[in-house]
């Protein structure tokens, strides 16, 4: 039986031919979640100018030697407006975003001034031109208080996103700082799945004797969606071994990587391996942890050389696999959430060509007793409480899928060690590895 480790590195091994290098241009606005294929560059800094983080007074601070100084108000700056140089020994009035006047390093914020009617002047009534009246500085400003500088986010010709990166909500963010408004991402990973059991029924329609409803289908379209793939859902396969070889003939045909769930074991009512064998190769079925034993994986075959899951167009060298790869997950439900957080999203990762470690466990106090553990690598479904120690839900078993709701993390124990109370066990936030 391989362990976690050795098969996770196979499973990357085994994704190399498959990288995708296929990429489109799309507007920043659907690029969420999308692997960029380019280095977003900075022609402009970013502030543009030095501009002010606060409502108040930009003035030179060497202008305001002592509290209670009164400067003139010589000019009003809205965000949006540019401004004329700053006179010496005067202030200019600036709203939170306006830029600060070539002469002013350092703003005083509104709630620190006091503003004063001039001489002659009609006051400080904010129309601009004549008029702007005076500003008594209560308290000593210092050289760049409530300036944010220009370029300090980035600086132009500076790479401000990195090829081969996730496009999170922050990233978008930020490519739209920089003018980006379309961004070249490969495209999506196309994975087909499919459950099989004879036992299983849709939600929906009437649970006949002896059926239960499918609940993998859903968990795992949820899972994929969430990584950013483009699902093809091949729906329930009957427990035959011709209806399996079928249905992954057809998965192989349009997709980068199949995932099944259900049927990998070794009973006389699981197929799936028999039928890997006949449709492509199967590298492995067994590895080395709880929950998740049965975890099938290896590749099938593209009909004829033809190369669905690319088209014709564009295919490059990594995309000219004539097979597509395979991950068959236990049917259980909390086996196949958790294999797929491990192992199939290390796939989708790998044929991203995105970093495969697993998230970096946390080092966390356990809340419970873990007397009797097995044999092999254990994942527990825990939670952390209001301490920040991690609590155990009291049913482990691989059906109550109950378990995987509750749960925050996962406690990823070393096969045969037994945990005590107020020992500290390895944490997996759920949040890291789902979507990861
Ligand atoms: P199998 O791996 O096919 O032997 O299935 C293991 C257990 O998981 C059995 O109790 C199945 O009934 C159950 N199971 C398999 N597939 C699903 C599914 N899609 N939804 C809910 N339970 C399932
Ligand atoms: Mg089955």
């Amino acid at each position: 039986m391989l362990s976690l480790d050795d098969a996770l590195q196979r499973l990357v091994a085994g994704s190399r031919a498959l990288a995708l290098t296929q990429t489109e241009t799309l507007s920043t606005f659907e690029a969420h979640g999308r692997v960029l294929a380019q280095d977003v560059l900075s022609v402009l800094d970013v502030p543009p100018a030095d501009n002010t983080s606060m409502d108040g007074y930009a003035l030179r601070a060497a202008d305001v030697p002592a509290a209670g100084t009164v400067l003139a108000v010589s000019q009003r700056i809205p965000a949006g407006v540019v401004g004329a140089p700053l006179v010496a020994g005067t202030a200019a009035r600036v709203f939170t975003g306006a830029q600060v006047p070539p002469g002013a390093d350092a703003v005083v914020m509104q709630e620190q001034c006091e503003a004063m009617a001039g001489e002659g002047a009609g006051g400080n009534d904010g129309k601009g031109g004549a008029g702007l009246g005076n500003v008594r500085v209560l308290a000593v400003p210092t050289a760049g208080q409530w300036v944010r500088r220009r370029g300090e986010d980035v600086r132009a010709g500076a790479v401000a996103l990195t090829r081969g990166s996730r496009l999170t909500p922050q990233a978008l963010g930020l490519a739209a700082s920089v003018g980006a408004g379309t961004l070249r991402v490969l495209r999506r990973p196309r994975v087909a799945v499919f459950s099989t059991g004879d036992e299983l029924v849709m939600p929906g329609e009437p649970l006949r004797p002896g059926a239960i409803y499918n609940r993998t289908r859903f968990t795992l379209r949820g899972l994929l969606q969430a990584a950013g793939c483009e699902v093809r859902d091949f729906g329930i396969v009957p427990d035959r071994l011709e209806a399996t070889r079928e249905a992954l003939r057809a998965a192989a045909a349009g997709c980068d990587l199949i995932v099944t769930s259900g049927g990998v074991s070794v009973g006389e009512e699981d197929h799936l391996r028999p039928a890997v064998m006949a449709e492509g190769r199967l590298e492995n079925w067994q590895v080395a942890m709880k929950p998740g034993k049965p975890l099938a994986f290896g590749a099938v075959r593209r009909g004829n050389g033809s190369n669905g899951a690319n088209g014709a167009a564009g295919s490059a060298a990594g995309e000219a696999a004539n097979e597509a790869l395979f991950v068959g997950l236990p049917g259980n439900p909390v086996s196949s959430f958790v294999t797929f957080v491990l192992c199939v999203s290390t796939v989708l990762r790998a044929i991203q060509g995105l970093p495969t470690a697993l998230p970096r466990p946390l080092p966390l106090k356990a809340a419970f007793d873990w007397p009797r553990p097995d044999k092999r690598r254990e994942f527990l479904r825990v939670r952390l409480n209001a301490q920040g120690e991690v609590e155990l839900f009291d049913n482990q078993s691989s059906g109550v899928l109950t378990s995987a709701v509750w749960a925050d993390g996962l406690v990823d124990n070393p096969a045969s060690q037994a945990i005590t109370r107020g020992d500290t066990v390895r944490y997996l936030p759920l949040s890291e590895l789902v979507a990861r």
